[in-house]
Protein backbone atom coordinates (compact mmCIF):
# COMPACT_ATOMS: atom_id res chain seq x y z
CA UNK A 1 0.00 0.00 0.00
CA UNK A 2 2.45 2.64 0.90
CA UNK A 3 5.00 1.17 -1.89
CA UNK A 4 2.38 2.23 -4.52
CA UNK A 5 1.48 5.76 -2.40
CA UNK A 6 4.87 6.32 -2.74
CA UNK A 7 4.81 6.10 -6.26
CA UNK A 8 1.84 7.90 -6.28
CA UNK A 9 3.62 11.25 -4.39
CA UNK A 10 6.78 10.68 -6.27
CA UNK A 11 4.45 11.09 -9.73
CA UNK A 12 3.17 14.41 -8.16
CA UNK A 13 6.18 15.65 -7.14
CA UNK A 14 7.86 15.02 -11.17
CA UNK A 15 4.63 16.63 -12.90
CA UNK A 16 4.79 19.86 -10.58
CA UNK A 17 8.23 20.13 -11.10
CA UNK A 18 8.31 19.12 -14.65
CA UNK A 19 5.28 21.70 -15.44
CA UNK A 20 7.41 24.45 -14.17
CA UNK A 21 10.83 23.52 -15.68
CA UNK A 22 8.97 23.08 -19.36
CA UNK A 23 7.42 26.64 -18.38
CA UNK A 24 10.83 28.23 -17.85
CA UNK A 25 12.34 26.61 -20.40
CA UNK A 26 9.70 27.49 -23.24
CA UNK A 27 10.41 31.08 -21.59
CA UNK A 28 14.35 30.51 -21.95
CA UNK A 29 13.67 29.32 -25.58
CA UNK A 30 11.93 32.73 -26.52
CA UNK A 31 14.20 34.93 -24.83
CA UNK A 32 17.63 33.79 -26.14
CA UNK A 33 16.40 33.57 -29.09
CA UNK A 34 14.78 37.01 -29.71
CA UNK A 35 18.09 38.39 -28.33
CA UNK A 36 19.84 35.99 -30.88
CA UNK A 37 17.93 37.20 -33.44
CA UNK A 38 18.30 40.94 -32.28
CA UNK A 39 22.16 40.63 -31.74
CA UNK A 40 22.33 39.14 -35.44
CA UNK A 41 20.46 41.90 -37.11
CA UNK A 42 23.01 44.50 -35.68
CA UNK A 43 26.05 42.38 -37.09
CA UNK A 44 25.35 42.78 -40.23
CA UNK A 45 28.06 42.49 -42.76
CA UNK A 46 29.30 45.58 -44.12
CA UNK A 47 30.90 45.31 -47.71
CA UNK A 48 32.44 48.15 -48.91
CA UNK A 49 31.38 48.40 -53.05
CA UNK A 50 34.48 48.52 -55.11
CA UNK A 51 35.02 52.11 -56.94
CA UNK A 52 33.34 53.94 -54.61
CA UNK A 53 35.15 56.03 -51.89
CA UNK A 54 35.91 54.14 -48.52
CA UNK A 55 33.48 56.47 -46.41
CA UNK A 56 30.63 55.03 -48.33
CA UNK A 57 28.27 54.55 -49.39
CA UNK A 58 28.40 50.14 -48.61
CA UNK A 59 26.69 46.93 -49.37
CA UNK A 60 24.76 44.94 -46.08
CA UNK A 61 24.63 41.21 -45.87
CA UNK A 62 22.44 39.19 -43.70
CA UNK A 63 24.09 36.42 -41.77
CA UNK A 64 23.00 33.40 -43.60
CA UNK A 65 19.29 32.44 -41.75
CA UNK A 66 20.51 28.91 -41.76
CA UNK A 67 23.24 29.48 -39.34
CA UNK A 68 19.97 31.02 -36.89
CA UNK A 69 18.07 27.90 -37.31
CA UNK A 70 21.25 26.14 -36.58
CA UNK A 71 21.88 27.49 -33.09
CA UNK A 72 18.08 27.50 -32.37
CA UNK A 73 18.08 23.64 -32.92
CA UNK A 74 21.19 23.54 -30.38
CA UNK A 75 19.37 25.21 -27.69
CA UNK A 76 16.04 23.04 -28.08
CA UNK A 77 18.44 19.80 -27.69
CA UNK A 78 20.20 21.52 -24.83
CA UNK A 79 16.91 22.54 -22.95
CA UNK A 80 15.44 19.01 -23.80
CA UNK A 81 18.93 17.51 -22.33
CA UNK A 82 18.86 19.78 -19.30
CA UNK A 83 14.92 18.44 -18.20
CA UNK A 84 16.51 15.58 -18.76
CA UNK A 85 18.49 15.48 -16.06
CA UNK A 86 15.75 17.94 -13.99
CA UNK A 87 13.61 14.74 -14.82
CA UNK A 88 16.33 12.31 -13.70
CA UNK A 89 17.34 14.10 -11.21
CA UNK A 90 13.49 14.81 -9.91
CA UNK A 91 12.58 11.25 -9.99
CA UNK A 92 15.00 10.19 -7.87
CA UNK A 93 14.71 12.80 -5.05
CA UNK A 94 10.96 12.86 -5.12
CA UNK A 95 11.33 8.66 -4.78
CA UNK A 96 13.30 9.83 -1.57
CA UNK A 97 11.65 12.23 0.08
CA UNK A 98 8.25 10.85 -0.68
CA UNK A 99 9.84 7.66 1.31
CA UNK A 100 10.89 9.60 4.19
CA UNK A 101 7.59 11.53 3.94
CA UNK A 102 5.64 8.57 4.45
CA UNK A 103 8.05 6.56 6.94
CA UNK A 104 6.36 7.90 9.95
CA UNK A 105 2.78 7.54 8.63
CA UNK A 106 3.93 4.03 7.68
CA UNK A 107 5.22 2.92 11.29
CA UNK A 108 2.30 4.82 13.23
CA UNK A 109 0.06 2.38 10.54
CA UNK A 110 1.92 -0.55 11.65
CA UNK A 111 1.42 0.79 14.79
CA UNK A 112 -2.12 0.86 15.07
CA UNK A 113 -2.05 -2.83 13.29
CA UNK A 114 -0.24 -4.13 16.26
CA UNK A 115 -2.36 -2.32 18.67
CA UNK A 116 -5.55 -3.48 17.16
CA UNK A 117 -3.94 -7.10 16.91
CA UNK A 118 -2.83 -7.22 20.66
CA UNK A 119 -5.54 -5.94 21.98
CA UNK A 120 -8.08 -8.41 19.99
CA UNK A 121 -6.00 -11.38 21.54
CA UNK A 122 -6.53 -9.74 24.93
CA UNK A 123 -10.21 -9.81 24.53
CA UNK A 124 -10.11 -13.10 22.75
CA UNK A 125 -8.55 -15.26 25.74
CA UNK A 126 -11.29 -15.09 28.25
CA UNK A 127 -14.17 -14.60 25.85
CA UNK A 128 -13.04 -18.02 24.69
CA UNK A 129 -12.89 -19.81 28.20
CA UNK A 130 -16.66 -18.29 28.96
CA UNK A 131 -17.57 -19.66 25.92
CA UNK A 132 -16.54 -22.78 26.25
CA UNK A 133 -17.42 -23.20 30.02
CA UNK A 134 -21.09 -22.20 28.54
CA UNK A 135 -21.23 -24.36 25.58
CA UNK A 136 -20.20 -27.18 28.08
CA UNK A 137 -22.62 -26.42 30.72
CA UNK A 138 -25.50 -26.11 27.65
CA UNK A 139 -24.97 -29.73 26.62
CA UNK A 140 -25.19 -31.04 30.17
CA UNK A 141 -28.19 -32.11 30.75
CA UNK A 142 -27.75 -32.64 34.54
CA UNK A 143 -26.59 -29.73 35.39
CA UNK A 144 -27.44 -28.62 38.95
CA UNK A 145 -27.90 -25.40 40.58
CA UNK A 146 -24.41 -25.67 42.58
CA UNK A 147 -22.64 -26.06 39.25
CA UNK A 148 -24.68 -23.78 37.95
CA UNK A 149 -23.32 -21.27 39.96
CA UNK A 150 -19.57 -21.85 39.72
CA UNK A 151 -20.10 -21.59 36.43
CA UNK A 152 -21.58 -17.83 36.58
CA UNK A 153 -18.58 -17.09 39.03
CA UNK A 154 -15.40 -18.76 36.91
CA UNK A 155 -17.53 -16.11 34.02
CA UNK A 156 -17.50 -13.22 36.29
CA UNK A 157 -14.07 -13.70 36.72
CA UNK A 158 -13.60 -13.24 33.07
CA UNK A 159 -15.56 -10.82 33.35
CA UNK A 160 -13.69 -8.95 35.35
CA UNK A 161 -10.62 -9.31 33.66
CA UNK A 162 -11.97 -7.95 30.67
CA UNK A 163 -13.36 -4.91 32.41
CA UNK A 164 -9.97 -4.44 33.54
CA UNK A 165 -8.36 -4.73 30.64
CA UNK A 166 -10.50 -2.14 28.83
CA UNK A 167 -10.21 0.19 31.94
CA UNK A 168 -6.36 0.04 31.28
CA UNK A 169 -6.67 0.61 27.29
CA UNK A 170 -9.48 3.88 28.09
CA UNK A 171 -6.50 5.36 30.65
CA UNK A 172 -3.99 4.61 28.07
CA UNK A 173 -5.58 6.30 25.05
CA UNK A 174 -7.11 8.97 27.78
CA UNK A 175 -2.73 9.62 28.67
CA UNK A 176 -1.68 9.39 25.19
CA UNK A 177 -3.97 11.83 23.51
CA UNK A 178 -2.12 14.59 22.65
CA UNK A 179 -4.43 17.35 22.89
CA UNK A 180 -5.04 16.26 26.57
CA UNK A 181 -4.69 18.97 29.07
CA UNK A 182 -4.71 17.68 32.35
CA UNK A 183 -5.42 20.25 34.89
CA UNK A 184 -2.51 20.81 37.04
CA UNK A 185 -2.33 22.10 40.72
CA UNK A 186 0.22 22.29 43.18
CA UNK A 187 1.11 18.66 44.87
CA UNK A 188 3.44 17.69 47.51
CA UNK A 189 5.29 14.37 46.67
CA UNK A 190 3.98 12.83 49.92
CA UNK A 191 0.23 13.30 48.98
CA UNK A 192 0.69 11.21 45.61
CA UNK A 193 2.86 8.35 47.00
CA UNK A 194 0.76 8.11 50.07
CA UNK A 195 -2.11 7.93 47.84
CA UNK A 196 -0.25 4.80 45.90
CA UNK A 197 0.58 3.02 49.23
CA UNK A 198 -3.26 3.22 50.18
CA UNK A 199 -4.62 1.99 46.91
CA UNK A 200 -2.57 -0.92 47.25
CA UNK A 201 -2.87 -1.46 51.19
CA UNK A 202 -4.35 -4.25 50.81
CA UNK A 203 -2.36 -5.98 48.43
CA UNK A 204 0.33 -5.06 50.01
CA UNK A 205 -0.96 -6.61 53.30
CA UNK A 206 -1.99 -10.01 51.52
CA UNK A 207 1.64 -10.24 50.41
CA UNK A 208 3.19 -9.77 53.78
CA UNK A 209 5.20 -7.02 51.64
CA UNK A 210 7.00 -4.28 53.28
CA UNK A 211 6.78 -0.68 52.40
CA UNK A 212 10.30 1.20 53.45
CA UNK A 213 9.51 4.90 53.17
CA UNK A 214 12.58 7.51 53.34
CA UNK A 215 10.47 10.08 51.32
CA UNK A 216 12.34 14.40 51.38
CA UNK A 217 8.79 16.26 50.59
CA UNK A 218 8.69 18.78 47.71
CA UNK A 219 6.15 20.55 45.86
CA UNK A 220 5.68 20.09 42.43
CA UNK A 221 3.00 21.00 39.45
CA UNK A 222 0.90 17.99 38.42
CA UNK A 223 -2.08 16.06 38.27
CA UNK A 224 -2.32 14.57 41.82
CA UNK A 225 -4.60 11.69 40.28
CA UNK A 226 -2.22 10.94 37.74
CA UNK A 227 0.67 11.03 39.67
CA UNK A 228 -0.88 8.76 42.24
CA UNK A 229 -2.05 6.31 39.49
CA UNK A 230 1.69 6.60 38.50
CA UNK A 231 2.77 5.09 41.67
CA UNK A 232 0.07 2.89 41.98
CA UNK A 233 1.28 1.53 38.87
CA UNK A 234 4.89 1.06 39.84
CA UNK A 235 4.34 0.09 43.51
CA UNK A 236 1.63 -2.43 42.13
CA UNK A 237 4.48 -4.41 39.74
CA UNK A 238 6.75 -4.06 42.76
CA UNK A 239 4.53 -5.74 45.10
CA UNK A 240 3.63 -8.47 42.00
CA UNK A 241 6.91 -9.29 40.87
CA UNK A 242 8.45 -9.50 44.90
CA UNK A 243 8.11 -12.83 46.37
CA UNK A 244 5.96 -12.64 49.90
CA UNK A 245 7.78 -11.14 52.62
CA UNK A 246 9.74 -8.77 50.87
CA UNK A 247 10.48 -5.53 50.98
CA UNK A 248 9.78 -2.62 49.07
CA UNK A 249 11.90 1.11 49.49
CA UNK A 250 10.49 3.93 48.08
CA UNK A 251 12.80 7.18 48.33
CA UNK A 252 12.59 10.57 47.33
CA UNK A 253 15.58 12.78 47.11
CA UNK A 254 15.35 16.78 46.40
CA UNK A 255 17.82 18.76 44.29
CA UNK A 256 17.62 22.12 43.21
CA UNK A 257 15.18 21.22 40.29
CA UNK A 258 14.17 18.30 40.32
CA UNK A 259 12.65 15.97 42.50
CA UNK A 260 14.19 12.42 42.13
CA UNK A 261 11.86 9.16 43.49
CA UNK A 262 13.03 5.59 43.30
CA UNK A 263 10.91 2.71 44.09
CA UNK A 264 13.27 -0.20 44.82
CA UNK A 265 12.13 -3.79 44.82
CA UNK A 266 13.88 -7.28 45.76
CA UNK A 267 11.49 -9.23 43.31
CA UNK A 268 12.42 -11.55 40.09
CA UNK A 269 14.19 -8.48 38.53
CA UNK A 270 14.07 -8.05 34.72
CA UNK A 271 16.44 -9.35 31.92
CA UNK A 272 19.00 -6.86 30.40
CA UNK A 273 17.29 -8.01 26.75
CA UNK A 274 14.11 -6.80 28.08
CA UNK A 275 14.70 -3.87 29.84
CA UNK A 276 14.60 -1.25 26.11
CA UNK A 277 11.17 -2.69 25.76
CA UNK A 278 8.88 -3.27 29.01
CA UNK A 279 7.59 0.59 28.59
CA UNK A 280 6.28 -0.73 25.06
CA UNK A 281 2.53 -1.37 25.10
CA UNK A 282 1.81 -5.01 25.49
CA UNK A 283 5.33 -5.88 26.19
CA UNK A 284 5.78 -8.73 28.80
CA UNK A 285 9.00 -9.70 30.25
CA UNK A 286 9.38 -13.53 30.09
CA UNK A 287 8.05 -14.24 34.21
CA UNK A 288 8.37 -18.24 33.60
CA UNK A 289 10.92 -17.18 36.47
CA UNK A 290 8.52 -16.12 38.89
CA UNK A 291 6.74 -19.50 41.10
CA UNK A 292 3.37 -18.62 39.80
CA UNK A 293 2.06 -17.25 36.57
CA UNK A 294 1.78 -13.83 37.26
CA UNK A 295 -1.93 -11.72 35.59
CA UNK A 296 -1.25 -8.83 33.87
CA UNK A 297 -1.70 -6.89 30.02
CA UNK A 298 1.75 -5.16 29.47
CA UNK A 299 0.13 -2.05 29.61
CA UNK A 300 0.90 -0.13 33.06
CA UNK A 301 4.11 0.97 32.36
CA UNK A 302 3.62 2.46 28.96
CA UNK A 303 1.10 4.48 31.15
CA UNK A 304 3.39 5.18 33.44
CA UNK A 305 5.61 6.11 31.11
CA UNK A 306 2.77 8.74 28.88
CA UNK A 307 2.08 10.49 32.82
CA UNK A 308 5.55 10.95 33.32
CA UNK A 309 6.07 12.40 29.92
CA UNK A 310 2.81 15.07 30.72
CA UNK A 311 4.62 15.97 33.74
CA UNK A 312 7.53 16.67 32.08
CA UNK A 313 9.50 14.08 33.87
CA UNK A 314 11.90 10.92 32.77
CA UNK A 315 11.35 7.62 34.13
CA UNK A 316 14.08 4.46 34.29
CA UNK A 317 14.60 2.06 35.27
CA UNK A 318 17.69 -0.44 36.66
CA UNK A 319 17.22 -4.29 37.16
CA UNK A 320 19.07 -7.33 37.87
CA UNK A 321 17.54 -10.75 37.42
CA UNK A 322 16.46 -12.79 40.70
CA UNK A 323 18.34 -9.41 42.93
CA UNK A 324 15.61 -6.86 41.92
CA UNK A 325 14.81 -3.57 39.75
CA UNK A 326 14.87 -0.30 40.97
CA UNK A 327 12.52 2.55 39.06
CA UNK A 328 13.45 6.37 39.07
CA UNK A 329 11.08 9.07 38.00
CA UNK A 330 12.25 12.47 38.07
CA UNK A 331 10.07 15.33 37.76
CA UNK A 332 10.57 19.22 37.86
CA UNK A 333 10.12 20.65 40.89
CA UNK A 334 7.19 23.74 40.97
CA UNK A 335 10.22 26.41 41.42
CA UNK A 336 13.55 26.53 42.89
CA UNK A 337 12.62 25.13 46.48
CA UNK A 338 15.15 23.23 49.06
CA UNK A 339 13.67 20.42 51.17
CA UNK A 340 10.55 21.12 53.11
CA UNK A 341 10.79 18.34 55.61
CA UNK A 342 10.52 14.44 56.36
CA UNK A 343 8.32 11.77 56.44
P1 LIG B 1 2.27 -6.00 33.43
O1 LIG B 1 2.93 -5.92 34.77
O2 LIG B 1 0.79 -5.86 33.50
O3 LIG B 1 2.71 -7.18 32.65
P2 LIG B 1 3.69 -3.56 32.84
O4 LIG B 1 3.62 -2.68 31.64
O5 LIG B 1 3.38 -2.95 34.16
O6 LIG B 1 2.73 -4.75 32.55
O7 LIG B 1 5.15 -4.17 32.89
C1 LIG B 1 5.74 -4.68 31.74
C2 LIG B 1 6.70 -5.78 32.08
O8 LIG B 1 7.81 -5.25 32.79
C3 LIG B 1 6.11 -6.83 33.00
O9 LIG B 1 5.45 -7.81 32.25
C4 LIG B 1 7.33 -7.37 33.72
O10 LIG B 1 7.94 -8.35 32.94
C5 LIG B 1 8.28 -6.17 33.77
N1 LIG B 1 8.26 -5.51 35.10
C6 LIG B 1 7.68 -4.33 35.39
N2 LIG B 1 7.92 -3.99 36.67
C7 LIG B 1 8.67 -4.98 37.20
C8 LIG B 1 9.26 -5.22 38.49
N3 LIG B 1 9.12 -4.37 39.50
N4 LIG B 1 9.99 -6.34 38.64
C9 LIG B 1 10.16 -7.20 37.62
N5 LIG B 1 9.64 -7.05 36.39
C10 LIG B 1 8.91 -5.94 36.17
Amino acid sequence: MFAKTRFILTGWYLLIIMFISCIFSVGIYRLSTAELERGLRMQRYRIEIPGMPANGPFLYRQIDPQILGEIKERIIFRLIAVNGGIFLLSAFLGYFLAGRLLHPVEEMVDEQKRFIADASHEIRTPLTSMKTEIEVALRDKKMVLKDAKKLLESNLEEVNKLQEFSNYLLTLSRYQNTSLKLPMENVYVSEFLENAIQKLASITKKKKIIIQKDISNAEIEGNLLSLSELFSILLDNAIKYSQEGGKIILKSIVNRNHVIIQLKDKGIGIKASDIPYIFNRFYRADTSRAKTQIDGYGLGLSIAKSIVEIHNGKISVESIPNEGSTFTVILPLKQSQGITGHS
